[in-house]
């Protein structure tokens, strides 16, 4: 059960989003395609909502919740609620309908002025990173990534399998109090993370217009390839990657089409000279300095 302190916080979060997102309105977006069901999509969706909000870990406590006389008041149906239901509900959302929320909820806080304290030198950054999930060794679907794996069976020979798995790159505005999700994309077979990575950029640039954020971090994985143009001259995004040890030529490549200075490569990147010595410092300024020491071209006058 939902211990005393969580409780407490859950109600005020469900005043809070009542009064400032008309979470009763939000949660038409939950909707599911079951034929006539007997539980109102809204309480089964408000209920996956809640149980997300104070970290309910699965679905058969979240049945325990249910019984609850606060939360039936909260989510508007007073009996509990099944995993099942909870389980062949959240199968048939309209992943369509989900985003179009969560837009709304992000253009909203926007509005509201919430992503000021995420901003660095007066610039908002998205950062793009891939996760995996539902890994099983077993059972797959037809939207499941494949791979081969070595494990060593009960002899302790090494044996050749393939496993199945789901991976999605997300969209994360991170700020010290508030970190948001604006919109994820999951990887589909055979492509790299790059592909899905710009299939979200692109939709996200429609859905939230060039203007929402100004920047895209990536980490090096994705200076790969034609990912780096793709965003800074078709999308108008400039990109920061955040290098690792090993990917020092990107950076040294760099330095080198500008003549080995960072105040060139400033302008071609459209952000001023002090707000990329900022951010490299602040993602990676340890290579920075060590890539700068071996070009020759310490640099005297940080900002
Ligand atoms: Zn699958």
């Amino acid at each position: 059960m939902v211990n005393k302190t969580d409780f407490t916080q859950l109600s005020r979060f469900v005043t809070y989003a009542q009064k400032r997102f008309a979470l009763p309105l939000l949660a038409g977006c939950l909707a599911d395609a079951r034929a006539q069901p007997d539980i109102p999509s809204r309480a089964v969706g408000l209920s996956l909502v809640l149980g997300e909000v104070v970290h309910i870990p699965s679905l058969l406590q979240l049945q325990a919740e249910t019984k609850l006389p606060q939360w039936q008041r909260w989510v508007g149906y007073p009996q509990e609620i099944s995993h099942d239901t909870f389980g062949y509900a959240s199968a048939r959302m309209d992943p369509v309908q989900l985003r179009r929320a969560g837009i709304w909820i992000c253009r909203k806080l926007k509005r509201g002025k919430a992503f000021e304290e995420s901003k660095t030198h007066g610039l908002l950054a998205v950062s793009l990173d891939a996760n995996e999930q539902f890994c099983s060794d077993h059972r797959c679907c037809e939207d499941c990534l494949s791979r081969e794996v070595i494990c060593k069976d009960a002899q302790g020979q090494e044996v050749k399998k393939t496993q199945y798995y789901h991976k999605q790159v997300y969209a994360q505005l991170s700020g010290p109090r508030l970190s948001v999700m604006l919109d994820v994309e999951p990887m589909r077979l055979g492509e790299e993370e790059c592909a899905a990575a710009l299939r979200l950029l692109r939709r996200m640039r429609q859905t939230y217009g060039p203007r929402f954020f100004d920047l895209v971090v990536v980490d090096s994985w994705y200076t790969n390839g034609p990912f780096l143009k793709t965003v800074a001259q078709e999308l108008g995004w400039p990109v920061v990657a955040v290098l690792k040890q090993e990917r020092y030529d990107i950076y040294q490549e760099a330095l080198a089409l500008t003549g080995g200075s960072l105040q060139k490569a400033a302008p071609l990147l459209g952000l001023s000279y002090r707000t990329i010595r900022y951010l490299i410092g602040k993602y990676d300024l340890n290579q920075v300095r060590k890539a700068e020491k071996r070009n020759g071209n310490g640099d005297r006058n940080p900002f």
